[in-house]
C-alpha cells in the first residue's frame, strides 16, 4: 500500500516530543535560539518573535537585530548582541525574518544566518531575501514558514493558485528548496523535502489566530524548539500545535465562539498550552 499523503500528530505524540529539561540541564544544554527580527518600521515583530522564542523550550534567547531596546524593555531576560549574527556567540538555531524589512542590513543578516552550520527558520521578509540556491546549498536544516502569499512568491505563481492547491504547493516548495515547509493559513501543513514522508496537518488552531503578529510568535516558538533539539519536521508540527492550542485557550474558542486575542495573548498562553 502507498504511504498516506497526510497525517496528524496525536496529542500524546506532541507531548512526547516536548523538550523537557533533564535534572542536570543548564541553559546552554537546553539550547540557545538566535533571533534576527524587527526594524525601525516594524519594531514589534522583534518583541513578538522573542516572546514566542522564550516559551519554546530553549534555555536562552539571543537577539541580534536592530530592535534591542524594545526587546529588552519588554523581556530583560533576552541576551542581546550587536554586530552581525555570525559574531553572536553560541546559537543552536536561528530565526530570521519577521518585520526585518528589505534594507542592506536585512539582506546581510539573512545571508549570514543561512551561511551558518546550524538549523535556520526563515519567515516573512526573510523569505523575500533568500534564493533557492542559497537554501539548497545549506548543510544544516532549513524551515520556511510562508503564508499563502509568501508561498506564491517563492513558487512564482499567484496566491489564488496556491490557495486552490495547498497540499501540492507545500510539497512542491519543500522539494524545490530542499527545506521543511510550514504553510500557514486556516489549516497549517508541514512538508519535508522527501516526498515519501507524509505531510502533517495541524489539528489545533482557531480563526482568532488571524491577527497581526501571530505569525511572528510562531516563528520564535518553532525556532526555539529547533534549538532545543527537535528535528525540523517535529519542531514545525509541534510549534503549530502549541501555537494553535494557545490561541484556543486564550480566546476560549474550545467552549464557544471565543473572543479576540492579540499576538501577545497567544505568546503568554503558551505555557498553559504546554501543560495541557
Ligand atoms: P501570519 O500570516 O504570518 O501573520 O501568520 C498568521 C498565523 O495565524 C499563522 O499561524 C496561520 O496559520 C494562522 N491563521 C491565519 N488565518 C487563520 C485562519 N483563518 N484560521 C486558523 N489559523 C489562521
Ligand atoms: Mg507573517
Amino acid at each position: 500500500l502507498p504511504a498516506p499523503a497526510l497525517e496528524a500528530l496525536q496529542f500524546a505524540e506532541v507531548a512526547a516530543l516536548l523538550p523537557v529539561p533533564a535534572t542536570e540541564s543548564d541553559k546552554y544544554r537546553r539550547g540557545v535560539v538566535g533571533v534576527v527580527a524587527g526594524s525601525d518600521r516594524y519594531p514589534g515583530a522583534a518583541v513578538l518573535a522573542v516572546a514566542g522564542a522564550l516559551r519554546g523550550g530553549a534555555g536562552a534567547v539571543r537577539y541580534a537585530g536592530h530592535g534591542a531596546e524594545a526587546v529588552l524593555a519588554r523581556f530583560p531576560e533576552t541576551l542581546v548582541t550587536t554586530g552581525p549574527p555570525s559574531e553572536a556567540g553560541r546559537v543552536q538555531a536561528w530565526v530570521v525574518g519577521p518585520g526585518l524589512g528589505d534594507g542592506t542590513d536585512a539582506r546581510r543578516s539573512v545571508d549570514d544566518v543561512l551561511a551558518s552550520g546550524v538549523p535556520v527558520l526563515v519567515d516573512a521578509d526573510g523569505l523575500r531575501l533568500l534564493t533557492r540556491e542559497q537554501v539548497r546549498a545549506r548543510t544544516a536544516a532549513t524551515v520556511l514558514t510562508p503564508h499563502a502569499g509568501e508561498a506564491a512568491a517563492l513558487l512564482g505563481r499567484s496566491r489564488e493558485e496556491v490557495e486552490a492547491a495547498r497540499l501540492a504547493s507545500v510539497r512542491e516548495l519543500a522539494e524545490q528548496y530542499g527545506a521543511t515547509v510550514l504553510l500557514k493559513g486556516s489549516t497549517t501543513l508541514v512538508a519535508d523535502p522527501d516526498r515519501a514522508v507524509p505531510v502533517r496537518v495541524n489539528p489545533t488552531g482557531t480563526s482568532w489566530l488571524a491577527t497581526a503578529g501571530s505569525g511572528d510568535v510562531l516563528s520564535g516558538l518553532t525556532g526555539s524548539l529547533l534549538a532545543a533539539g527537535l528535528a525540523p519536521r517535529d519542531a514545525a508540527s509541534v510549534g503549530a500545535h502549541l501555537h494553535g492550542l494557545a490561541a484556543r485557550l486564550a480566546s476560549g474558542s474550545a467552549a464557544g465562539v471565543g473572543a479576540p486575542v492579540s499576538a501577545q495573548d497567544i505568546a503568554a498562553t503558551l505555557p498553559a498550552a504546554w501543560r495541557q
